[in-house]
């Protein structure tokens, strides 16, 4: 089975003015169209996990052959990574927040909203170098805030993602330049709270 390149959920320009319509045509067009054809790549060389979905290898990488462990890490986290991202943003509004059971199951945990928000935040200006802020959810429901560096996903470690937000600087640079935490302030006007209650489902 070879990998396919998603399609965006929506325009290039539909999160404007939050995220940009040129960072969103290359995040999309060249960055995750790569990590799918060197993901397909690797895969030739080991036909045996070509049928295998990439959730399965990803939560199971030291079962994957070693020619291709890298590889499945990187790219087929990659690939996992931003196929969940685009879904994870929808087009933006000002207040902007999660409803029902997750808006529970978050005060539950974090006290509030806003307190959630600024841990999350504090995580994803944290990372040095290139990687991922996530939401997540443990095996025993709970939830946690956790950051993978480069395109480690949550699966490597049993989590289920719940939200996350790639703060590699592909993908806010053009607009924000170094200001990451400016991204992470627009990235709560597009999160789209609907997808993430449906994959803590
Ligand atoms: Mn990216």
């Amino acid at each position: 089975m070879k990998y396919e390149l998603p399609p965006l959920p929506y325009a290039y320009d539909a999160l404007e003015p939050f995220i940009d319509k040129k960072t969103m045509e290359l995040h999309h067009d060249k960055h995750h169209a790569t990590y799918v054809a060197k993901l397909n790549e690797a895969l030739e060389k080991e036909p045996a996990c070509a049928d295998t979905p990439i959730e399965r290898l990803l939560e199971s990488l030291d079962a994957t052959p070693p020619s291709i462990r890298t590889a499945v890490r990187n790219h087929g986290g990659g690939h996992h990574n931003h196929s969940l991202f685009w879904h994870m943003l929808r087009p933006g509004k000002e207040s902007n927040a999660p409803e029902g059971v997750l808006a529970e199951k978050i005060i539950t945990t974090f006290g509030s909203f806003d307190s959630f928000k600024e841990r999350f935040e504090k995580d994803a200006l944290g990372i040095f170098g290139s990687g991922w802020a996530w939401l997540v959810k443990e095996q025993s429901g709970a939830l946690k805030l956790v950051t993978t560096p480069n395109q480690d996903s949550p699966l490597m470690q049993g989590l289920m993602p719940v939200i996350g937000l790639d703060v590699w600087e592909h993908a806010y640079y053009l607009k924000h330049q170094n200001r990451r935490a400016d991204y992470v302030t627009d990235f709560w006007k597009v999160a789209n709270w609907k997808f993430a209650e449906s994959l803590l489902k």
